[in-house]
């Protein structure tokens, strides 16, 4: 099932993605979605990024060929940061150019949004508590993104975690297409086997670390093929099974 979030008559709203129609759905991630009576056209409807985390825990260097890119070692353990939910950015949003940067990056990545409070999971047990998963752009300032040191400015700017367009909650993540086209321009491929650390790893190992609440989400990591945009540019992210998640750059 694709769950999508929306703004119906004025308020947030969830619902199922049906062909071309929106099921209204009530309840949240965490909660049992249950039919709220109604459908509206998915054309005319406004998407919000499908979530709204408490915590975006991103995983750095998970493809061995972004990790080779940069000429960085393979990592024997996850390198994870966070992006503050002030981050966040819905399908078609723009993202705004920070006036502290010079180069502003997209990174196309899979996204696991947590449907379980979750606390020191074993990886046997760790998809029992995902939701599913959805599109993202971890973007990234690379001017501002030391080699060494902390990557919390580069990464955090208001609109840097465009999600979407929804969750699919019918997928296994172990092998699935993740591209990225900057203005219809193909730029990153590679498939999520591709990872170095899976998702079940990542969740268990976060869970260990702290709690997980429905709704936050782990961003997976970026292939390689990572490179700037310019003012105007449309970028997107699509990954098989899911969707494709499109926005600009203001
Ligand atoms: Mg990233």
């Amino acid at each position: 099932m694709k769950i999508a979030r929306i703004v119906h008559e004025g308020k947030e709203s969830y619902a199922r993605v049906e062909g071309s129609s929106l099921v209204l759905l009530e309840g949240k991630p965490g909660e049992a979605f249950r039919p709220a009576g109604g459908r509206i056209d998915l054309a005319k409807a406004s998407l919000l990024a499908p979530c709204r985390p408490s915590k975006a825990l991103c995983i750095g260097l998970n493809y061995r060929d972004h990790a080779v890119e940069f000429g960085l070692a393979i990592p024997s353990s996850p390198v994870v940061f966070i992006k503050p939910a002030t981050a966040l950015l819905d399908p078609l949003g723009s993202i705004i150019w920070p006036e502290l940067s010079k180069r502003v990056e997209y990174e196309a990545e899979l996204v696991v949004v947590m449907g379980r409070k979750a606390k020191n999971l074993k990886e046997s047990e760790a998809l029992d508590y995902v939701l599913g998963y959805t599109c993202g752009n971890d973007v990234t300032a690379r001017d501002l993104q030391p080699k060494e040191g902390q990557w919390t400015v580069a990464k955090s700017f208001d609109g840097f975690m465009p999600l979407g367009p929804w969750i699919e909650t019918e997928l296994d993540p172990g092998d699935l297409e993740i591209s990225s086209f900057l203005n219809g321009q193909i730029k990153q491929h590679s498939r999520t086997s591709n990872l170095i650390f899976a998702v079940p790893e990542l969740v268990s190992y976060l869970s260990r670390v702290m709690t997980l609440e429905p709704g936050d989400v782990i961003m997976t990591g970026t292939p390689s093929g990572v490179g700037p945009m310019a003012r105007g540019d449309e970028i997107a992210v699509e990954i098989e099974g899911i969707g494709r998640l499109v926005n600009r750059l203001a």
